[in-house]
């Protein structure tokens, strides 16, 4: 069995992944809140975790992986949105989550095994808080609910921080009725105008963090192999899980292995509305960007690396993945039925094992392309098998822009050699003439035809741009 080896936050380690029960892998990662469209930085824990679930049922199988990922939809944010927008809260979530699931699909991202919505899971998490009052770790205040933070000697362990330590660093705003600044909010009282649902603390709706803690238990049991998120979810919201987990639930350990994926920047420099460089998934996708460019860029960078979005990665992302494409096209007779992924090459294997080293699995594949592309039918297999292991469609074209110029070269597929050797052999006669007439017609309607011409003495090469348009080719024939 492929062995597989994780960084683990709480260790600060690379250590080989041992599941609890190989049988059931059980990974939980913290999904969005559902008040608007997803930005591009929501989706790479979408594609990162996306690439393990794939990885995990490579290895264990595919019915041997439960993967949960929760939708936040009771939250301030969305109180807010409905006010502002005078929209029942319920018809922002649904739309929203239609439009998480639509972009979410588009980046070729799997579905999870489970997507549990806080608002159908509120008795779970009454009980849980229930429970941490009778334990004694959490007490009553003016209608609300706080987790008492010195009740847990671990507290802050995830993150290498001490409780000291943190309430220096805090600058938030202390409510009077905390015992310790740093008591975070398991319930909170709900005036008339917002969601609220009846509990032994009065008419209420729950803080963040408690929905992870009682959907994980629901889910997945008290302990479980993987945790992920963003590591701007490690502290505080990661640190009150294991809190309220750890101590609702003693008997267990709640996750062994914790995963974050570093932030996405654009350009350089973070995203952020004020420096107008903010874009939604759905924004790119409207521009014509296919969803599989998307992944194939962010697949480039390791997942605990920041990933650096630019029009640069984007366009040389649509070239290789046109190149891999046009490859396995050639070879469509050829191929066998049924190329699903379930067969990825060994070493592609070998470099999601090892930490998720997605853009080393990239690199492998481009080796195999370039042995299709020679001609090697196993290689094309090999290609096609891969680019379906990681999420990719062989056999598919982009419905939108460059997938236009796809499906025509799907459809017929173009020999660019043809056409290097034509210019290769008239630029060789026209040395010998000094008449470059001919030379220059071919060129420049192989340019026009949208393809990148690079000639020297010795060779003609020619590569695919976004632009190609194979029926320009015509004027050659
Ligand atoms: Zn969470």
């Amino acid at each position: 069995m492929t062995e597989i080896k994780l960084h683990n936050t709480k260790t600060r380690k690379k250590e080989v992944f041992t599941p609890i029960d190989p049988d059931n892998v059980r990974m939980y990662v913290c999904g969005p809140t559902v008040y608007d469209r997803a930005h591009l930085g929501n989706a790479r824990p979408v594609v990162v975790f996306d690439t393990l679930f794939r990885l995990l049922r490579h290895v264990y199988g595919e019915d041997h992986v439960t993967y949960v990922r929760n939708f936040t939809d009771v939250d301030d944010k969305i109180n807010a949105r409905a006010e502002a927008t005078r929209r029942p809260i319920r018809d922002i979530t649904d739309e929203t989550i239609e439009w998480f699931h639509q972009d979410m699909d588009a980046l070729g991202a799997m579905r999870p095994t489970h997507e549990p919505r806080a608002t159908e899971y509120i008795g779970q998490m009454i009980a849980m808080i229930e429970d941490l009052i009778a334990k004694g770790h959490a007490y009553e205040a003016e209608g609300h609910v706080l987790f008492a933070v010195e009740s847990y000697k671990n507290y802050g362990a995830l993150s290498g921080r001490s409780v000291d330590d943190m309430i220096a660093g805090a600058r938030v705003e202390v409510a009077p009725y905390k015992r310790n600044p740093m008591d975070f909010v398991l319930w909170k009282p709900s005036s008339d105008d917002l969601p609220g649902w009846d509990s032994p603390w009065g008419r209420g709706r729950p803080g963040w963090h408690i929905e992870c803690s009682a959907m994980s238990y629901e889910l997945l049991g008290d302990s479980f192999d993987i945790h992920g998120g963003g590591n701007d979810l490690q502290f505080p919201h990661h640190e009150n899980e294991i809190a309220q987990s750890c101590c609702a639930h003693p008997e267990g350990k709640f996750a062994n292995v914790w995963m974050h994926n570093e932030m996405l920047q654009v350009e350089g420099k973070k995203m952020s509305k004020s420096l107008g460089n903010f874009f939604t998934v759905h924004q790119l996708l409207e521009q014509g960007v296919p969803g599989e460019v998307i992944r194939f860029v962010f697949l480039g960078t390791h997942y605990r690396k920041p990933m650096d979005w630019t029009e640069k990665k984007r366009e040389e992302a649509e070239k290789t993945l046109l190149g891999w494409k046009s490859a396995v096209s050639v070879f469509c007779d050829d191929l066998p039925d049924g190329i699903k992924g379930q067969q990825p090459p060994v070493d592609v294997v070998s470099a999601l094992a090892d930490d998720l080293n997605t853009s080393l699995a990239r690199t492998r594949l481009n080796e195999y392309a370039k042995s299709a592309q020679k001609g090697d039918l196993q290689a094309a297999i090999s290609l096609a098998e891969g680019m379906e292991f990681l999420g990719f469609k062989h056999d598919h074209t982009w419905e939108v822009g460059f997938g236009a110029s796809l499906n025509k070269i799907l459809d017929d597929p173009v020999d660019l050699g043809v056409y290097e050797a034509m210019l290769f052999t008239a630029r060789k006669a026209a040395m010998e003439t000094k008449d470059f007439a001919e030379v220059d017609r071919i060129s420049s309607v192989l340019r026009d035809a949208g393809l990148e011409v690079r000639a020297s003495k010795t060779e003609v090469v020619l590569d695919f741009t976004p632009d190609f348009d194979p029926s320009k080719l015509e004027a050659l024939k």
